[in-house]
């Protein structure tokens, strides 16, 4: 078994080799924390978390960098339009900065329900303007890039002969799509920004050789990914939709500004779409997670992801969610009892359940197939189901099983066979958890009362009082109602 990724770059699966023996680098494009996090994001990251997990089950120490886009992104991909949190936080009234926190915020919590792991570094744009400018000025003493009278930096494509190596496009195909107007100052459409002059609205602003301004969004890639893993790295992932022009984009300044190859390995993960139309928030028919969340649990949103492999989209349907959710479900409610009952063997030593440990790590060492690798999932539940069915059981085999699911599939999925996992209704046992708290509480403080301990008594009701405990005593006891919970 030997691992293949396949890589954009060459359009073919490829043997993984790492740079330093049993050590892998990704730089994975992270958020623009402008808007709420939604399935497009789900998508990107749970792929790049299990391609992570995966490495690491194979022995490897992974150092996982992802970027948060807190500056620098504008509108349109021409170099054209607001910069988006400025123009979110121009919207709602608030610093950029409070609107790049909040939805940052936003996004680690939805990542932590999907049991998405946090990066190994998280690096915001805002925090390395300092290098952004410096490799700006190594590609200008290079002749890779012209400051324009209006103060702005461009990076000239014609100065990069691999142009398109990544996206397949040649210069002067022009960019896709419905532009509006193309900045002005530009030689050429193509022609990307590396550093924008700020106007006097534009809140985000650093002073530069060129203007008082900010980096352009494909620099900061470029620079934080160098910083924290060197001039060439093993692999770069990101959303098949910034194939172009942002990752092409990061090719040619990283390669022109350090002279040797950018990254190994580049890994693009399909997209999340209606109707089989992208979804994404720049086209308005985006799904919040935090909207999916209340209708399908987390954890069965992650396992529906890991149906599709990678490099194939997934369609977004609350319906199949749930279908495929009562699936999962099932093979938990097997592994827990089969758990319960025998344990998790050591080491798997039944030929039956060996078979689909090595044809599950076939399906992950053949570019991260996770839809094939379910599929021996299901099997082996359906296996598990009926042993557990049998007069006589085989403890060995069916600790075996949970073997399988607990130390190979878990850690690599992220997906936990357990039934304690919170599903979109659980939230009425969380209610009826606290109103047991109250209850508790309040006859306790009853008994105080009785034994005269008046201020102590007093105290509780207080505190309930401050959780938005409304205590009403009566004369045969007490009552209460959450008012604000
Ligand atoms: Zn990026």
């Amino acid at each position: 078994m030997t691992l293949k990724v396949y890589s954009t770059l060459t359009n073919e699966k490829e043997e993984f080799k790492s740079i330093i023996p049993n050590h892998v680098g990704m730089y994975v494009c992270g958020p623009t924390v402008y808007g709420l996090p939604h399935m497009g994001h789900a998508k990107s990251y749970v792929c790049f978390d299990v391609v992570r997990r995966y490495f690491e089950y194979l022995g490897y120490k992974v150092k996982y960098v992802q970027n948060i886009t807190d500056v620098g992104h504008l509108v349109g991909d021409a170099d054209e339009g607001e910069d988006k949190i400025q123009k979110k936080s121009r919207l709602e009234n608030l610093d950029p900065m409070e609107v790049a926190y909040y939805y940052e915020t936003k996004y680690f919590e939805a990542m932590d329900k999907l049991n998405v792991l946090r990066p190994s570094i998280s690096v915001r744009a805002t925090g390395h303007i300092i290098e952004i400018i410096d490799t700006i000025k190594t590609l200008i003493e290079k002749g890779a890039a012209y400051v324009t009278d209006e103060g702005n930096v461009y990076f000239d494509i014609t100065k990069f002969k691999d142009y398109g190596k990544l996206s397949g496009r040649k210069i002067g195909e022009g960019l896709s799509g419905e532009r509006i107007e193309i900045a002005k100052d530009k030689r050429r459409n193509e022609d990307f920004s590396l550093w924008k002059k700020a106007d006097e609205t534009h809140l985000m602003k650093w002073a530069s050789p060129w203007s008082v301004g900010y980096p352009g969004w494909h620099i900061e890639c470029s620079v934080m990914s160098k910083k924290y893993l060197g001039d060439t790295f093993d692999i770069h992932g990101g959303g098949i939709d910034n194939m172009f022009p942002h990752h092409e984009s990061e090719i040619a300044q990283s390669e022109v500004a350090n002279g040797v190859k950018f990254v190994n390995y580049f890994m693009h993960n399909n997209l999340v779409t209606v109707g089989g139309k992208k979804m994404g928030k720049s086209l308005g028919n985006s799904s919040a997670l935090e909207e999916v969340f209340k209708k399908v649990a987390p954890i069965e949103v992650r396992y529906y992801l890991l149906l599709n492999q990678y490099r194939r989209p997934t369609e977004f349907n609350i319906e199949a969610m749930l279908k495929n959710g009562e699936a999962y479900k099932e093979m938990c409610e097997v592994v827990t009892k089969g758990k319960e009952k025998f344990g998790v063997s050591d080491e798997i030593t039944s030929d039956k359940v060996k078979e689909h440990k090595t044809m599950f790590l076939d399906a992950m060492d053949n570019d991260f197939n996770t839809a094939l690798a379910i599929s021996y999932l299901l099997k082996a539940s359906k296996e598990l189901s009926s042993e557990l069915e049998k007069g006589e059981q085989d403890a060995k085999l069916i600790s075996d099983y949970v073997n399988f699911f607990d130390k190979v599939a878990n850690p690599i999925l992220g997906l936990p066979f357990e039934l304690e996992n919170k599903t979109a209704s659980d939230s009425s046992d969380d209610t009826s958890l606290t109103n047991q708290v109250i209850e508790e509480l309040l006859t306790v403080r009853s008994e105080l009362k009785k034994k005269g301990e008046y201020s102590l008594s007093d105290e509780i009701r207080n505190k309930l009082n401050s959780f938005g405990v409304e205590v009403k005593d009566s004369k045969d006891g007490f009552s209460f109602k959450i008012v604000n919970k």
